[in-house]
């Protein structure tokens, strides 16, 4: 049996906590485990991030099988599972990271890639962001191989779309819109046919107006969905940051939509082979349409503290039990009995120290590990 125990923490309410993970699972608080000492800091579900394109010089269309290699580093941002997000590509890019998805390094410790987001090829041109217009694809394909796959971007307006988001939901995928101009009624359509989730919120879709709310003002207002917004202080003035935050607190999702350059210097870079400058903190294609972020998620739950003053549970459940609801994995994003052992040590909002299923996977404070190796049998 392999265990751990993190004590005298408190959790994202301030009350204190003291948790144990052993086999991989949440369970009886057990004292004799090899202690992480949380002392002073915030034990909250680790992070998932469903939206994320490559990080730390990596980028997942180009290269999935960068996934493990991003993935044991994303625990820096307190990320405990991730979607690697594969933008609008030739096929054989997602037979590629289905592939890599499928292929866990047997020593591999790090934040767990839990189905692959695939944003792209079915999206509208007028809304297209940095996706390849040649690579677009202007109608809804019978079916696709969703192995591996956890998340489909699609403009549900698009041909054929509402009987491809039925099959998808049917086959256990989350369908997310976005990349769009649809209608309300297009929009209600599509979540009536099972979609249940929206893709960076506001961003790649039509504007609010008094008289067509669209795709925006229905993924604000219908109670079916979850959104994804990309709390970096550039994708979204602050306004809007508190509109989104505001009108659907539960249903609210951080994102990061990071690229290569994550972790990175700033320069030029390259998101599914289009080229890419990283200024000032903003991804500008050479249109200077915004492609993607350098944001990392634990920045993402400070800005939307700061921005909407949402509480540390409210910004860490955003975090984390948002994301794990959308998806349906009620063993995630969550501290209870049984969940998976995957906890975030914070001290205000930077990490201190994650744990995957119970194995500490990062820390930067080995005071904390009270002396007894953490990865011990006993
Ligand atoms: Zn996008």
């Amino acid at each position: 049996m392999t265990g751990l125990h993190i004590a005298n923490g408190k959790d994202s309410s301030g009350a204190a906590i003291s948790l144990s993970i052993t086999n991989g699972l949440i369970s009886d608080s057990n004292a004799s485990l090899p202690i992480l000492d949380a002392d002073g800091l915030t034990v909250a579900p680790g992070f998932i991030d469903i939206q994320v394109n490559g990080a730390y010089g990596h980028d997942f269309t180009e290269d999935p099988a960068s996934m493990w290699r991003v993935g044991s580093r994303l625990t820096e941002q307190g990320v405990t599972s991730f979607c690697p997000t594969i933008i609008t590509s030739p096929p054989d890019r997602i037979s590629a990271a289905q592939t890599a998805i499928a292929a866990r390094p047997e020593s591999y410790r790090g934040a767990e890639p839990i189905g692959l987001h695939i944003e792209g090829p079915y999206l509208s041109k007028a809304k297209r962001g940095t996706h390849d217009p040649d690579l677009l694809i202007s109608a809804a394909p019978e079916r696709i191989d969703t192995s591996g796959i956890a998340i489909v971007t699609i403009a549900p307006e698009i041909p054929g779309a509402i009987g491809f988001i039925e099959r998808l939901v049917a086959a256990g995928v989350v369908v997310s819109l976005g990349h769009s101009v649809a209608t309300s009624d297009e929009t209600s359509m599509a979540l009536t046919a099972g979609a249940s989730m929206g893709t960076h919120l506001f961003n790649a879709m039509p504007p609010l107006t008094a008289r067509e709310p669209d795709l925006a003002g229905v993924l604000m207002t219908d109670p079916r969905t979850h959104f994804g917004v990309i709390a970096d202080g550039i994708h979204l003035a602050p306004e809007m940051l508190v509109l989104a935050w505001r009108s659907a607190p539960d249903r609210l999702i951080l994102v990061t939509d990071a690229i290569s350059a994550t972790g990175m210097p700033e320069g030029d870079y390259d998101i599914g082979g289009t080229p890419v400058t990283v200024d000032r903190g903003a991804v500008r294609n050479a249109e200077g349409s915004l492609a993607g972020s350098v944001l990392t998620m634990d920045r993402a739950v400070a800005v939307l503290m700061e921005t909407t003053g949402a509480s540390v549970k409210e910004a860490t459940d955003a975090a984390s039990l948002h994301p794990a609801t959308a998806l349906g994995r009620t063993d995630l994003g969550t501290l209870a009995m049984g969940a998976r052992g995957d906890v975030v040590l914070l001290d205000e909002t930077a990490v201190v120290a994650t744990v995957v299923g119970g194995e500490i996977v990062f820390c930067n404070e080995p005071d904390r590990l009270g002396g007894m190796p953490h990865d011990s049998e006993i």
